[in-house]
C-alpha cells in the first residue's frame, strides 16, 4: 500500500515556494484522495469527464477539479459547471465551446493553452507557430468566459535531462514571448504548468509553476 501522505509530503518538499501542485488523481479511487486531501491537498486532476463527475459528486466541494486530458467537446458541457481550470486547450474549436458552455453557467473558466514542443507524435497540442497564430488572430479576446492564464505542455518521455530540460525551457521562453506581446498587462497570465512524476524536479528548475503529479503521490495506475 502507499502511503499517500507521506508520498504527498515528500513531493510538497521539493517543490519550491510559488510551484503549485496539481494531483494527478485518475484512476486511483475516492480513498486515496481523501488521504491527499486530509493531508491538505486541495487541488486535483482528472482527465475523465464521468470519472471526475463521480468524485466531484462525492468527495468535498472545495477541492479545485482541474482536467488535464485532451477534453472533447462534446464533454464541456457536462464539466463545465464545477471544473477549477482546463488545464489542456488544444484547439479554438475547443475553447469557443468552453467559452459557449460557460456563457451559459454565468461562469468565466481559466484555461491553459497546451503546447506541442516534444517530439512524440502522438501529443495533442499546438505547436509555438500555430499557438502564435491562433493569439496573433485576437479571437479569443472576445470570448468573454474563458480567461487565458498560461501554457502547459509534456516533456518527451526520455530519459534524457538534458532534452527534457531544453524543452522545458523552450516552453518557458516562449512563455516570456507571449505573456510580452499578448499579455502584457494581464497579471492572470502566470501559469506555466510542467512537470510530471518522472521530470518535476527538472520542470521547477524550468520555470514551471504547476507540476502534475500522479504516480509519484498515488502509486501506479490500475487501468
Ligand atoms: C496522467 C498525467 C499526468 C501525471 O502523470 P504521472 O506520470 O503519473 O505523474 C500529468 N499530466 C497529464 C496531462 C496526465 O495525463
Amino acid at each position: 500500500m502507499v502511503d499517500v501522505a507521506k508520498q504527498l509530503r515528500e513531493v510538497l518538499s521539493d517543490l519550491p515556494d510559488g510551484v503549485r501542485l496539481v494531483a494527478v488523481s485518475k484512476f486511483h479511487p475516492n480513498a486515496d484522495l481523501e488521504a491527499a486531501y486530509q493531508a491538505g491537498q486541495r487541488i486535483f486532476g482528472e482527465s475523465h469527464e464521468q470519472e471526475l463527475a463521480r468524485k466531484a459528486a462525492t468527495l468535498p466541494k472545495d477541492i479545485e477539479w482541474h482536467f488535464i486530458g485532451h477534453l472533447q467537446t462534446n464533454k464541456v458541457k457536462a464539466i463545465v459547471p464545477y471544473i477549477s481550470m482546463i488545464d489542456a486547450v488544444d484547439s479554438l474549436k475547443l475553447l469557443r465551446e468552453i467559452d459557449k458552455q460557460a456563457a451559459r453557467c454565468g461562469r468565466v473558466i481559466p484555461v491553459l493553452l497546451e503546447l506541442h514542443i516534444a517530439e512524440e507524435a502522438t501529443k495533442y497540442g499546438f505547436t509555438l507557430d500555430a499557438c502564435r497564430e491562433l493569439l496573433e488572430s485576437g479571437v479569443w479576446r472576445q470570448l468573454e468566459h474563458v480567461k487565458i492564464c498560461g501554457l502547459m505542455m509534456m516533456a518527451s518521455n526520455v530519459d534524457d535531462e538534458a532534452q527534457i530540460a531544453a524543452e522545458f525551457d523552450q516552453a518557458a521562453r516562449f512563455f516570456d514571448e507571449v505573456r510580452a506581446n499578448y499579455f502584457a498587462d494581464d497579471p492572470d497570465f502566470r501559469e506555466r504548468s510542467w512537470g510530471m512524476s518522472q521530470d518535476y524536479p527538472v520542470a521547477v528548475r524550468h520555470g514551471s509553476t504547476m507540476v502534475r503529479v500522479g504516480t509519484g503521490i498515488f502509486g501506479p495506475r490500475v487501468y
